[in-house]
């Protein structure tokens, strides 16, 4: 049984937290003991605030204020290293989080910080990738994703989504800043629409946990506007937009959510997006099996975004229970990659993670609650 955390302190920020020290009349150095606490030591309860006062902590608890991470209800591990957790919130929601050492071999990989550090410290990877969930299932629709298949339960808070990558920290003893950690926001949901939780967690995991907004990137279906007010923030990660079609007639199908923004104001918002120095665009383009993974649909592909700073990241489609596609051969992502290669786009193919732990977009979660009760 989970119990319902009344006032959870995960998800606060230093004002926040500088406003509720006082009102216990306390002074506001305590908040920032508190920020230290809770981001960067990832303390499971109270008792283990070790520099706050016995009664300050005590009467924090009484007055219903609560200190703690959200559970992790199970944990699968692939043999690639991928380990994929079902997380559970207070109110027994569940969401998916993944770590996946080595990055997922789209995103981040310059290998630029491979070095000797990293042996000497016996670690196994040099660098690893957390993808984290925004909410509990998603409303978008989209034909190829099996997380659509549950629809949308709720927006996850901000310290639930900060709490994924917490709970996973502390499972995998990893600390950053020294230790290397890529977040990428493509688990369950849609982070455009819960964009101020979603902005609020991007702030708390930049400040509080120490990861830097350079190495994190939010993946979106195109929810247009949000694009611009994400351009507008002073502290953002990297953008990813999942472009998936060559064309209208094609998105519409595959993504409902064109009918809405469609590509000519998809396409407009990235060429609007301010891109920081040496900055790129991602277009993520999975691929589907005799859908839009011809030679045609990639010459298409590189007429649409001309002249935007970008790389595209093929992924081949993880297969599922309920999805109508096929995964395409091998031979022809490689075609479509080279297409866009000669073009001079850089275009890199994401490899399958955890496939023998169902760890595809949505299929845990989805495999778990199809699995007859034990
Ligand atoms: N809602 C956001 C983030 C979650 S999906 C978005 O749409 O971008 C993250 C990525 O996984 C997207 O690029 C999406 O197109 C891709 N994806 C979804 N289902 C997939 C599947 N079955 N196989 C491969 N990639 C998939």
């Amino acid at each position: 049984m989970h119990e319902i955390a009344r006032n959870p302190l995960l998800g606060l920020h230093l004002l926040e937290l500088t406003a509720l020290v006082e009102e216990f009349g306390q002074p506001s150095y305590r908040a920032r003991q508190l920020f230290e606490a809770l981001y960067r030591q990832r303390v499971e309860t109270a008792e283990q605030i070790s520099t706050l006062p016995q009664d300050f902590r005590r009467s924090l608890v009484e007055r219903g204020f609560s200190v703690g991470l959200p559970g992790i209800d199970k944990k699968f591990a692939s043999s690639d290293g991928t380990v994929r957790y079902l997380v559970a919130c207070a109110d027994g929601q569940t969401v998916e989080t993944v770590w996946m050492p080595e990055g997922d071999g789209g995103e981040s990989g310059d290998g630029s910080e491979a070095d000797a550090q990293t042996e000497a410290a016996g670690r196994a990877w040099e660098r690893a990738t957390i993808c984290v969930s925004s909410q509990v299932g998603c409303a978008v629709d989209c034909q190829f994703c099996l997380t659509a298949l549950l629809g949308v339960k709720r927006n996850l808070t901000a310290g639930e989504i900060v709490g994924q990558v917490c709970a996973v920290l502390n499972d995998q003893k990893v600390s950053p800043p020294q230790e290397r950690v890529n977040l990428v926001f493509m688990g369950m949901g849609e982070p455009f629409l819960n964009y101020d939780n979603f902005m609020q967690a991007v702030r708390l995991l930049v400040e509080g946990v120490g990861i830097p907004e350079t190495r994190m990137t939010v993946s979106t279906a195109g929810i247009t506007p949000r694009i611009y007010d994400l351009g507008a923030e002073a502290v953002r990660p990297k953008l990813a937009i999942s472009l998936n079609a060559s064309n209208d007639a094609m998105r519409s199908r595959l993504m409902p959510i064109n009918r809405k923004w469609n590509l000519e104001r998809l396409i407009s918002a990235a060429r609007d997006f301010p891109l920081r120095t040496r900055e790129k665009l991602t277009f993520e383009y999975v691929l589907l099996h005799q859908v839009n993974d011809s030679v045609e649909n990639a010459r298409e592909l590189l007429e649409l975004i001309r002249g935007v700073r970008a790389k595209v990241n093929l992924i081949a489609l993880n297969p599922g229970p309920g999805i109508e596609f096929q995964t395409p051969a091998q031979d022809r992502v490689l075609q479509f990659r080279h297409i866009l290669m000669a073009a001079g786009v850089p275009a890199f193919v994401r490899r399958p993670r955890g496939r023998d732990i169902y760890a595809a977009c949505g299929q845990l979660k989805r495999t778990v609650e199809m699995a007859p009760a034990s």
